[in-house]
C-alpha cells in the first residue's frame, strides 16, 4: 500500500534526532498530518516527532531521561548542532519533601 510520495521535497529539519542513529529529524507537513522522517535511516512518524526521536528516551543504568536540544558546547569535539542530553528524572531534590504524588494501588492494604 505505499504511495508515490516524493521523498525527497519540502521538507525542514526539526530540533529532534534520531532515537536509532542520531541523525536530524526533519518534518513535512501534508494537509492536516504532519510527517517526521529521520535524515539518515529514514525512521518515520506521523504526528509528533517524539515517535522517533530522543525526547523520553531512557537512557543507562540510572534512568536518564533524554530530551533533543541545541549544542551547547558546540565545537571540534562536539560538532553536531543539536544533542541528545540525558537528565535523571526530577525525583530526589533532597531539600523538599513533599509528597505530591500519592499513588493509590487498587486493594492495598498499606498506607
Ligand atoms: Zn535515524
Ligand atoms: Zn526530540
Amino acid at each position: 500500500m505505499d504511495m508515490p510520495v516524493p521523498d525527497d521535497q519540502g521538507w525542514d529539519f526539526e530540533p529532534h534526532l534520531c532515537r536509532t542513529c542520531r541523525g536530524r529529524i526533519m518534518s513535512r507537513t501534508d494537509g492536516d498530518t504532519v510527517e517526521y522522517r529521520c535524515a539518515s535511516c529514514g525512521n518515520r512518524a506521523i504526528g509528533q516527532p517524539e515517535d522517533v526521536c530522543c525526547c523520553g528516551v531512557t537512557w543507562g543504568t540510572h534512568g536518564h531521561i533524554l530530551t533533543c536540544q541545541k549544542n551547547p558546547a558546540k565545537g571540534p569535539q562536539v560538532p553536531q548542532e543539536y544533542v541528545a542530553k540525558g537528565e535523571l528524572p526530577k525525583r530526589e531534590r533532597g531539600s523538599q519533601k513533599r509528597r505530591t504524588n500519592p499513588v493509590h494501588l487498587p486493594g492495598s492494604m498499606f498506607e
